[in-house]
Formats: C-alpha cells, structure tokens, sequence
C-alpha cells in the first residue's frame, strides 16, 4: 500500500532517488529534511542538484525538481537537522520516514525516534559497491537490534566513497521498502553488493534484551553530530541473526 505522507531525511545520494520513487509511486505529501547546501562533490551522485544550484539549500533545489515534474504534489521543504526536539514530530505527522541521511548517529536517532512513537523507518546505508536497506516498523526489530551500539571506526562518505549508482539502487529500494509491511517481530535486511550484482537477504529479528525495543526498555533521544557512513564492511552486519 502507498503511504499517503512520507518524509525524507537527507535529499543527497539516497534522497534524490527516494524522493522520485515515492512521488511516483504516488504519495500524497512530501516532506524534505536537510541542513546542507548544494556542493560540487554532490552533482555525480544526487541528479536533482545541478551546477546552477551550487551553495543552494538541497531542500529547495530538490523541491523546485520535484514540483516541475510533480506540479499537484504538496512539497515541505525544511532546511533543518534533524534533532532530538523534532524527530518524533516527524514521525507523528507522516506514515513513512526515509533514512536517507549518511550519518551514523543520526540514523540511530531515527531508530530510536521509531521506536518511541511506533512510527514506520525505512533505513538503509551505502559505502563504495555495498548498500544495506531494512523496513523498521511497531513490533519489529530496531537498528539497536541489527547492530547492538553504533559502529566508532567509520569512515566518511568522502573519504570513502560512494558509487552513484548503488546510491540510486538504494534509493529506490527504500521507496519500495515503504509500501510493504514486514511479518510480525522481524525484519528483512537486504544487502546489495554491487561488483557482484548480487541481492543478500538476512532475517532480521527482535531482541529481548536491544537497549532501545527489549521488554521495559525505552530509548533516550539525544543530539547527534557526527557526518559519517554506516558501512556495511565495518559494521556487524555479517554476524547479524
Ligand atoms: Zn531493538
């Protein structure tokens, strides 16, 4: 089922081509969320911003681009970062959050934000050849469960890299990902190697005992700042249940 409102959280790699996705899929509301202005380093991988739209917020570049091709389409376009204050609204106020940002405390800030308020996240993640996407929805496993604490040793996007096209790959799996509902208590985790071609599906379960989702717990929000990729090579994933 097409949610009726869904809100992305970073309008880059993964945003651009979620963004599309979503509205062509034929979502009624569309919420951008970005602090970050337009930067040459930006223009391979994130096809709404174009040279013209350098030092620009990436929410109004984006929202013009949508609203040329999706012209009866209600567009909210925030140049914000999302923060502990604001995140839940987030998820009150639409069906579908889009994790689209490269952040990796930001992205537990969404789980965490998910959990509190029973909302739907579709998060994923890119580094260089290899993406990660999973549905988090009331009931199931959270990011906590996946990979316990967020990863320290990360690199950044622009250090590490990212192949534009798994961003697009990517992007469009998360829109996907919004219109199908997971099976009660777990998850599907898909990892997508892009030198091999190949799609990796992992059952994702509930943890008792995940600090954020576990029987009697109830996670904290708290302000992140750390601009970095939750990569799929550092990370636990390969251990995940
Ligand atoms: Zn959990």
């Amino acid at each position: 089922m097409v949610p009726a409102s869904a809100c992305i959280v970073g309008v880059g790699g993964l945003g651009c081509p979620a963004s599309l996705s979503v509205a062509l899929a034929g979502v009624k509301r569309l919420t951008l969320i970005d602090p970050d202005l337009v930067e040459l380093t930006n223009l391979h991988r994130q096809p709404w911003h174009h040279p013209a739209d350098l030092g620009r917020p990436k929410v109004l570049s984006a929202a013009e681009k949508l609203a040329q091709q999706f012209p009866r389409l209600p567009i909210d376009a925030r140049q914000e970062r999302v923060g502990a204050g604001t995140v839940e609204a987030l998820f009150r106020s639409h069906d579908v959050v889009l994790d689209c940002t490269d952040g990796v405390g930001t992205k537990f800030l969404l789980s965490d934000a998910a959990v509190l308020t029973g909302g739907v996240l579709i998060y994923a993640g890119v580094l260089r050849f290899e993406g990660l996407a999973m549905r988090l929805q009331p009931d199931g496993p959270c990011l906590r469960c996946l990979f316990e604490t967020p990863p320290t040793d990360v690199p950044t996007c622009a250090q590490a890299g990212v192949l534009g096209a798994m961003a697009g790959v990517m992007g469009g799996l998360q829109a996907s990902l919004a219109r199908t509902e997971n099976p009660p208590g777990q998850a599907a985790l898909h990892v997508v190697d892009g030198l091999e071609l190949a799609i990796r599906t992992v059952t994702v379960r509930k943890r008792f005992d995940c600090a954020a989702c576990g029987a009697g717990r109830k996670p904290v929000l708290t302000d992140v700042d750390d601009p970095s990729c939750l990569t799929p090579s550092t990370s636990p994933v390969r251990s995940a249940p």
